[in-house]
């Protein structure tokens, strides 16, 4: 099926269609075949993989790589496959997500972890279902309504002090009354928010905030598409993202001054939403890096073959370190992956978790030793080793970060089996 996804005319028709089961049983009227989407975003990322040094040296994203990831299909993959997209379930749905972000990464680690934020938040909608909340539904169905009709999710959620615990939030949200852009109620937002990777190509961003009136945080979606960032339409900018990880993502901080925003309309707390979504979001994370890792050790082994005879016990040690922590580091994501496909949440959680905090420490020494065995020149900017090297290291910082991570870690060790 040919998708033009900013068409919502087109979208909005999709949504209506009758999911039929197609020739070999699967459901492909009303829905994107997630494996034709798989196979185009792989095509894309085999042609940028020619100019990688060019990609990792950006500081920038550019608006036509997400405009050709989004023609291949890829916002329409969290979407509901008998709405239009090719999410079935997270047994049949997260590994094949996961690995269309993991090829990305090896071919250009900023726009794969920018584009995996689409998903990761799309989730919250995705996997908390209520046929009793009438209004949650509906809003959950303009969520995918918004992704079939090529609008890219993004977060800026993280704030200063919260450790990257999205209930520690000091933002505040105030009824508005504005006519919204999602079904549900509409506030303004204002705090102080940073890390908000891919600022100037998402169209929305989710936050949280504290409601006037109320105690508990809530999730909010932002409508960030398109507007200046002095400050006069709802953003200002405070600090454009300089990292030497992850260069590209534009994750700038940003003052939200009266940001239009429409509420969750889920009735209830926002753990009911975030927990749900923790082990494919940290999936998604730990696929981007994974990528990354993948891509590294594929460069450097050509280059070991090369010089295998000169090299010393020392290198030779270090290469047989590399290559047996990036099999570790694969295993840890299969096994993960599995639980994510078939465990109860807090089991897929625990897997997730322990998958991602030892694949950022594998990442991490991985790309080490590749540099000792390759040599001084793997820190040249011209190559690919230097920024690898730190493009992994942003692993363990993502949400959830090192602290945070270890304390689920922690608490959920005592409570399930081993
Ligand atoms: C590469 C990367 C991408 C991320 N993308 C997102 C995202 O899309 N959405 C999201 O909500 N969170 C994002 N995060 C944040 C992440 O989820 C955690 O919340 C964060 O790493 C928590 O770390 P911390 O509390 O130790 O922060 P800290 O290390 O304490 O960070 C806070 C401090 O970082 C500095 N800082 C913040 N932004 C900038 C900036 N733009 N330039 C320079 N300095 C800055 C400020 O001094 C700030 O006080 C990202 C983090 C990284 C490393």
């Amino acid at each position: 099926m040919d998708f033009n996804p900013i068409d919502r005319g087109e979208a909005i028709d999709a949504l209506d269609a009758v999911a039929d089961p197609g020739v070999d049983g699967r459901r492909t009227i009303g829905g994107m075949d997630g494996e034709a989407v798989r196979a185009r975003v792989e095509d894309i990322a085999g042609g940028w993989r020619a100019e990688r040094i060019e990609r990792l040296q950006r500081r920038h994203l550019e608006r036509r790589d997400f405009d050709d990831l989004r023609d291949a299909g890829l916002l329409t993959m969290p979407v509901p496959v008998d709405l239009g997209g090719s999410w079935v379930d997270l047994e049949q749905s997260s590994r094949q997500l996961c690995c269309t972000y993991r090829a990305l990464a090896g071919a250009d680690p900023s726009v794969a972890l920018v584009s995996s934020m689409h998903p990761a938040v799309i989730g919250y909608w995705l996997l908390r279902t209520d046929a009793e909340q009438k209004d949650w539904e509906e809003q959950r169905r303009a969520v995918f309504e918004s992704a079939l009709a090529g609008e890219q999710w993004g977060t800026i959620t993280s704030e200063p002090g919260s450790g990257g615990d999205i209930a520690r939030t000091k933002a505040t949200a105030t009824p508005s009354g504005d006519p919204g852009f999602l079904p549900g109620d509409s506030y303004h937002v204002n705090g102080l928010k940073h890390f908000g990777s891919g600022s100037g190509i998402a169209d929305r961003m989710v936050t949280t905030a504290i409601p006037d009136g109320e105690e508990a945080p809530a999730l909010f979606a932002l409508d960030v598409a398109g507007r200046p960032w002095d400050g006069t339409a709802g953003y200002e900018l405070v600090a454009e993202w300089d990292g030497v990880a992850m260069r590209a993502t534009q994750s700038h901080g940003m003052r939200l001054v009266d940001a239009p925003a429409m509420r969750a309309a889920w009735d209830g707390p926002i753990e009911d939403l975030a927990g749900p979504a923790v082990p494919l979001i940290a999936m998604l994370f730990t696929s981007v890096v994974l990528g990354v890792l993948d891509a590294a050790v594929a460069e450097a082994r050509p280059r070991v073959a090369a010089k295998a005879e000169a090299l010393r016990a020392y290198e030779q040690v270090e290469w047989t370190r590399a290559e047996r922590d990036h099999w570790l580091a694969r295993q840890a994501w299969d096994g993960a992956i599995r639980s994510v496909e078939h465990d109860p949440a807090p089991a897929a959680t625990y897997a997730a978790l322990r998958a991602k905090q030892s694949i950022a420490d594998l990442a991490e020494d991985t790309t080490r030793r590749l540099s000792r065995v390759l040599g001084g020149g793997t820190l040249s900017a011209s190559a690919p080793f230097p920024h690898w090297f730190e493009d992994v290291r942003a692993l363990g910082f993502l949400r959830p970060p090192w602290a945070l991570a270890d304390d689920a870690l922690f608490a959920t060790s005592l409570q399930l089996p081993a």
